[in-house]
């Protein structure tokens, strides 16, 4: 993917990514704050259900839903994750 964007990406941006995310029954980490950081995104996560971007630090509060759910929140998937994804 060549799209990256520092900060938030623009809604129909968000969608297009939502769209090319073609997984099923994979489990994501949404933001329960919302607007924060990161508030946009699903994360991908780690064995212990950490987004792996480790968005929003320690304190971050996290629910994890399967990713259908996240799309049908309009959420898009964080990029940094994507990112990290991408390089192992
Ligand atoms: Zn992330």
């Amino acid at each position: 993917m060549s799209k990256e964007y520092q900060g938030r990406p623009p809604v129909n941006l968000r969608r297009e990514m939502a769209d090319e995310d073609n997984r099923q029954d994979v489990e994501v980490a949404i933001s329960v704050k919302g607007a924060s950081v990161g508030g946009y995104a699903y994360h991908h996560i780690d064995e212990d259900g950490v987004p792996i971007c480790n968005a929003g630090g320690p304190d971050a509060e996290f629910k994890i839903v399967d990713i259908g759910v996240a799309k049908q929140k309009w959420k898009s998937p964080c990029q940094m994750c994507e990112r990290i994804i991408r390089q192992r």
